[in-house]
């Protein structure tokens, strides 16, 4: 392991993966590296389909890559069992995917306990409740998804990704299902967390919401490329 490699928050060399549909080989990441530095918030555009969730779930440990390999906070991922790698995921990894996935009989509190409460931390739902105010939404602890509109369920969303306080959180499209006014209040704590030195990968297939990021790569064809901000 080298200097850098412990530097970065979350950095990839070489990533392979390639799906299998039939007959079809569709080769989503063909050779991608990326090094994301602590603090910084970065964002990777590209079509659909161009292999964005692909990406980011292989930079989470959601999946494996078929060749290449992903290091966070300097821990190659293919060195641990699945347990030490759901561990890891859990405890230094926030992830906001697509469609909220809030649990629907769960309050506001409960959803972003969640990780928390997984790992038994006693004081879960106190700090929920922590990381639901410095989203916004301290007020509404005790609703249930049904009772909050898209953006609060986004806002909860992150606040349960927030809630460990993770190295680096992972955001796919976070603002794929909400308004403008909405998206841009995402946009702008997704950059506070930045600012408070956290790690951001946004993925999204939106110009202008790549636009609040640090810093702009684009998938395509299955590699990365700069592209100007
Ligand atoms: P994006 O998030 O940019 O829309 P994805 O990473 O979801 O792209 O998908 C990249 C390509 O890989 C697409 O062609 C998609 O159909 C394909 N793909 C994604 N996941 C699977 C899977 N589990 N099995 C087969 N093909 C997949
Ligand atoms: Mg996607």
């Amino acid at each position: 392991m080298n200097a850098q490699r412990v530097a970065a928050a979350i950095e990839a060399t070489a990533l392979v993966k390639t799906y299998t549909q039939g007959d079809e080989e569709i080769r989503a990441l063909r050779g991608v590296d990326i090094s994301v530095a602590a603090g910084e918030f970065l964002a990777i555009t590209g079509a659909s389909g161009s292999g964005k969730s692909t990406l980011l779930h292989i930079l989470g440990g959601l999946d494996r890559p078929d060749e290449g390999q992903v290091w966070v906070e300097g821990s190659a991922l293919s060195d641990l069992d699945d347990e030490a790698l759901a561990l890891l995921r859990r405890r230094r990894l926030g992830f906001v995917l697509q469609f909220f996935n809030l649990l629907p009989t769960l309050t506001a509190e409960e959803n972003a306990a969640f990780p928390l409460l997984l790992d038994g931390a006693p004081d879960a739902l106190d700090r929920a409740r922590l990381s639901l105010e410095r989203v916004g939404l301290g007020a509404r602890a005790a609703h249930r998804p049904a009772q909050l509109s898209g953006g609060e369920q986004q806002r909860v969303a992150l606040a349960r990704a927030l809630v460990t306080e993770p190295a680096v959180v992972l955001a796919d499209e976070p603002t794929g299902n909400l308004d403008s006014k909405t998206s841009l209040e995402i946009l702008e704590l997704l950059k506070e967390t930045a600012e408070d030195g956290q790690t951001i990968v946004m993925v999204t297939h939106d110009d202008k919401t790549a636009g609040f990021a640090d810093r702009i790569v684009g998938l395509a064809d299955g590699f990365l490329e700069v592209r100007p901000k």
